[in-house]
């Protein structure tokens, strides 16, 4: 008998037919999850699952949505191998991921703290109550958002304080998905002040919620893999007119500021066309030649500030203003920038690989400090945030193959295995602890020798 009875009632083709029933609605249950994530990264979303009430349910759309953007990323580089052009370079894209890391890490330390005032003007000054489960609501949000992202992100080109910042997300010579999550971990700060008339309008949760999805249509616009977009291209920002954003050839500057749509640049007269007869180099003006994020982060503020210090109106004009000269200067005196090489530090592949593999670990690190912060007391945050900026920074030293770069990552590794062995990780298992720590204690070994090399070599120099 084939078809023996179940628990006595139910025939086993039939519980087969069930379970496989079961098995089709949770793939097909996944794939329309997966095809909604793919959909939020163009904004395509519907608006009635993506409306709240309450702030505290608006999901960390961003957050969640780094799966996405490695996979679009892949998909670039596949694109980029079948076209023959080269594709991205390890030490300029881990270190784009690594301010984006910077920047995230920086959110759950200040957990939305920058948010704190426009909630404050909606309670007690809002002068309308908008229906938060109204449509209107929703798209009212979305154009508003992206309006005053549009004075932001001006504001950030011509207001050399706020330049210093925003700098961040223009330090690549690349252009391609990963710069898309190159930003500075301080303009949240900076920006706020722009989106406060909204408080008066827009419920928060609907701001919360639009300024991820108006970030998250801008990570992809981030690429040369896609030439036009026919006729979107007059309404929407597109990769086309992000390219002339990020170029540093004189007719790029100060062009282009729109994050999701480019009519707002169309109406104010910030918008350029991309030139076919003239390639585009990307990148600052003048190049920071480095990979290390920290130092990439914090650079022009140091240079800004001495600026001030010599002349104090000289930090709320444009990067290019001198005296006597208008608000954004003169193209005449602006640095023609033609084809220049990119810069460029050679390592063996075993170097690649290692930071390749720290890198890893440091984005796993992430990803539980992001998973569990809210459970965690601020100072151990703190801590781990800064182990995750140490070890950034020891990596684009690396990559720099600065002098002392061995004797920093030394140090990290040995930090980390004491760190390993005196602190209780609750919910990490000890097998993990254990290989962890065998990980970082082979890992400084390597650098104590390499070190000892680098400090002879120093010794010998400084004798002779
Ligand atoms: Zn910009
Ligand atoms: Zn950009």
């Amino acid at each position: 008998m084939v078809n023996l009875l179940h628990n006595g009632s139910e025939p086993v083709t039939s519980l087969k037919k069930k379970e496989h029933m079961m098995e089709t609605f949770g793939l097909m249950k996944e794939l329309g999850s997966f095809l909604k994530g793919v959909g939020r990264m163009f904004y395509v979303v519907d608006p009635q699952e993506t409306s709240f009430g309450d702030s505290k349910d608006v999901p960390e759309y961003f957050r969640n949505a780094w799966p996405y953007f490695l996979l679009f990323m892949l998909m670039e580089n596949i694109i980029l191998w079948i076209d023959r052009k080269p594709i991205y370079r390890l030490n300029d894209t881990v270190t784009s991921l690594s301010h984006g890391l910077i920047q995230h890490s920086g959110k759950l330390l200040f957990r939305g703290a920058e948010s704190c005032a426009y909630f404050y003007i909606y309670e007690r000054f809002r002068l309308i109550n908008l229906p938060w489960e109204l449509p209107i609501t929703w798209y009212l949000a979305a154009i508003g958002v992206d309006f005053c992202y549009y004075w932001v992100h001006r504001a950030c080109h011509e207001v050399h304080i706020l330049w210093a910042q925003h700098q961040v997300h223009h330090s690549s010579e690349e252009f391609n998905i990963a710069v898309g999550l190159r930003q500075s971990v301080l303009q949240g700060w900076c920006g706020f002040i722009f989106y406060l008339p909204l408080a008066f309008v827009i419920p928060p949760a609907h701001f919360i919620t639009h300024q991820q999805f108006n970030l998250l249509y801008q990570v992809w616009i981030h690429t040369e893999t896609v030439t036009t977009l026919g006729p979107l291209e007059y309404i929407f920002n597109t990769p086309q007119h992000h390219r002339v954003h990020h170029g540093s050839n004189i007719y790029c500057l100060d062009k282009n500021y729109g994050g999701v749509l480019i009519v707002w640049d169309r109406l104010f007269g910030t918008f350029a066309r991309e030139k076919k007869d003239e390639e585009i180099i990307y990148g600052l003006v003048y190049n920071q030649p480095s990979f290390n994020p920290l130092h990439l982060q914090t650079f022009y503020t140091e240079y800004v500030m001495g600026k001030f210090h010599k002349m104090k109106a000289a930090i709320f004009f444009g990067p290019s203003w001198e005296p006597g000269k208008p608000r954004l200067g003169l193209d005449e005196d602006k640095v023609k920038v033609t084809a220049r090489e990119k810069y460029n530090v050679k390592l063996p592949f075993w170097c690649n690989a290692y930071l390749l593999v720290h890198f890893c670990v440091v984005v796993y690190g992430f990803q539980e400090l992001a998973a569990r912060h809210m459970g965690l007391n601020p100072l151990t945050v703190f801590g781990f945030v800064i182990y995750i900026i140490v070890s950034l920074t020891a990596i684009g030293m690396l990559f720099d193959n600065r002098p002392l770069a061995c004797v920093f990552e030394l140090l990290r590794c040995m930090l980390l295995v004491t760190a390993i062995q005196r602190m209780t990780f609750d919910g990490i298992h000890n097998s993990v602890l254990l290989a962890t720590e065998a990980f970082f204690t082979l890992s400084g070994l390597f650098w104590f020798l390499q070190s000892v090399k680098v400090l002879q070599i120093t010794l010998k120099t400084k004798k002779d």
